[in-house]
């Protein structure tokens, strides 16, 4: 005999049982809620049928649920400090306060205030940006990807631009370097082979139709072996010889030595400007550690041409972007306290050892909270640095090593780790979750957050 629904109560009834419900959420968010909850009960028809109390607390249930917002914070224990996917860069604390006060109050954006008359959207970052790189001048777009696009429309619509075969590279979704191209108006003119490209190669390909010649981090691969690439320095050379401008493309791009904090050396974009190229574009969410944004610094007359670009205003940044832009950059006014302030830097600079710590004084604390079943210890691992920065470097770090006897139990725990009101992130290796601790600053709020988790045993 199943259940009698003519025994459930009305949605009046249950809306009369759920004022907080309704305060909260709104009636008709609440009274779509009770529907839906009596729906799946009418659908899976339990015996015995619950009663008000139980459909008005599964009610609340969804729409707790439906009120979580999509983009809520999330530990980052996937070991990538830079994962495009998590939104990369975490803020500095004045960099958010700058963005707030921009959000909350009217700022002037395109007014000067000096004489009262318009002024540039540019004009907060060009004095710093030409400060921090020794550029001549400088300009700010949506991303770095936007930068590529828009310089290369500007030097080279109609034309030709001549680039190595071992720098076309795909950066990920439907950023492939020919096909950019190709969208910006410029016809690819490829020189050398994918492991070795001379300068005889560009000089070979530099016609009357030539607009420019692009240069290109590969930031998310190295080739290694018989490789030979011509500097950005003799490319400089060559683009001034031959009158045609020089694009570099720093990808990630950073602004400071990052063998000062335990890292490989990158050319910095202040030696790529010193070098001759006319112009370079790199990230702003990348090392640099600012929100999403794309730097194009270089020549006065070329930067321009590409504010006059239509393009620009299609491609430009808001002021909420730009206050955090701003702030960031001035950190980089004081490198020696650098490490303190710009979070994406300090947790690349973690040392090892901390980080150890850390997983040594979790990992009890950690297994006690998760469900049975379950090991958990601290492992050696390495973190990647993200973003294609550094692609071949690993950082050493430290994680909790998760190991259950089930395949699927790990599954089943870490769809379970991301359906927590804050969601943990790790990753699978070896047949075990690793939560890589690099990433852990909030510790209490984590071993709170893992509180929630089911206890019961993972099927
Ligand atoms: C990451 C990257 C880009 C794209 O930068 P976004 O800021 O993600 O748009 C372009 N070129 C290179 C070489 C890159 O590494």
């Amino acid at each position: 005999m199943s259940a009698d629904l003519r025994a459930l109560p009305s949605i009046d009834r249950l809306l009369g049982e759920a004022a907080s419900l309704v305060a909260a959420h709104g009636r008709a968010a609440t009274a779509q809620a009770l529907r839906d909850t009596l729906q799946a009960v009418r659908d899976h028809r339990p015996d015995p049928l619950p009663d008000a109390a139980a459909l008005v607390a599964e009610a609340a249930a969804r729409l707790a649920r439906q009120a979580r917002p999509g983009l809520r914070p999330i530990f980052n224990l996937t070991g990538t400090v830079l994962h495009t996917n998590l939104g990369r860069a975490l803020l500095a604390e004045v960099a958010i306060e700058a963005a707030t006060a921009a959000m909350r109050d009217a700022v002037a954006l395109e007014f000067d205030l000096d004489t009262g008359r318009r002024g540039e959207r540019d004009s907060h970052l060009r004095g710093l940006l030409c400060e921090l790189t020794g550029a001549e001048d400088a300009t700010v777009v949506n991303n770095n990807a936007a930068a590529v696009l828009i310089a290369l429309n500007t030097l080279g619509a109609g034309r030709e631009a001549v680039v190595s075969r071992g720098e076309l590279i795909e950066i990920g979704g439907a950023f492939r370097m020919p096909d950019i191209m190709a969208r910006a108006g410029v016809r690819l003119v490829e020189v050398g082979t994918t492991n070795r490209t001379h300068p005889k190669d560009y000089l070979g390909a530099i016609t009357p139709e030539t607009g420019l010649i692009l240069k290109v981090h590969t930031s998310n691969y190295r080739i290694e072996g018989f490789t030979a690439e011509v500097s950005g320095a003799a490319l400089a050379k060559i683009a001034t010889d031959k009158k045609v401008p020089l694009l570099n493309d720093l990808g990630s791009g950073t602004l400071v030595d990052l063998s000062r904090y335990g890292l490989a050396r990158e050319p910095t974009v202040r030696e790529a400007v010193a070098e001759g190229a006319d112009l370079v574009t790199f990230s702003g969410d990348k090392l640099l550690g600012g929100p999403q944004a794309g730097f194009i610094l270089g020549r006065r007359d070329l930067i321009a041409a590409i504010n006059r670009n239509p393009m620009k205003r299609a491609l430009r940044l808001d002021k909420i972007r730009l206050a955090a832009l701003e702030a960031t950059l001035r950190l980089y006014r004081d490198p020696d306290r650098l490490a303190e302030r710009l979070p994406t830097l300090a947790l690349l600079a973690r040392p090892q050892a901390e980080i150890e710590a850390q997983a040594r004084r979790l990992a009890p604390q950690v297994a006690a909270l998760l469900p049975a079943g379950l090991d958990v210890e601290p492992a050696e691992c390495r973190s990647q640095i993200g973003s294609g920065a550094l692609p071949l470097e690993t950082l050493p770090s430290h994680a909790l090593r998760l190991t259950a006897p089930g395949g699927r139990a790990l599954e089943a725990l870490q769809a379970a780790l991301r359906d927590l009101p804050r969601p943990v992130v790790g990753r699978i290796q070896d047949g075990a979750l690793l939560l890589d601790l690099r990433c852990l600053t909030e510790e209490a709020l984590f071993l709170d957050t893992l509180a929630a988790l089911p206890r019961a045993a993972l099927a």
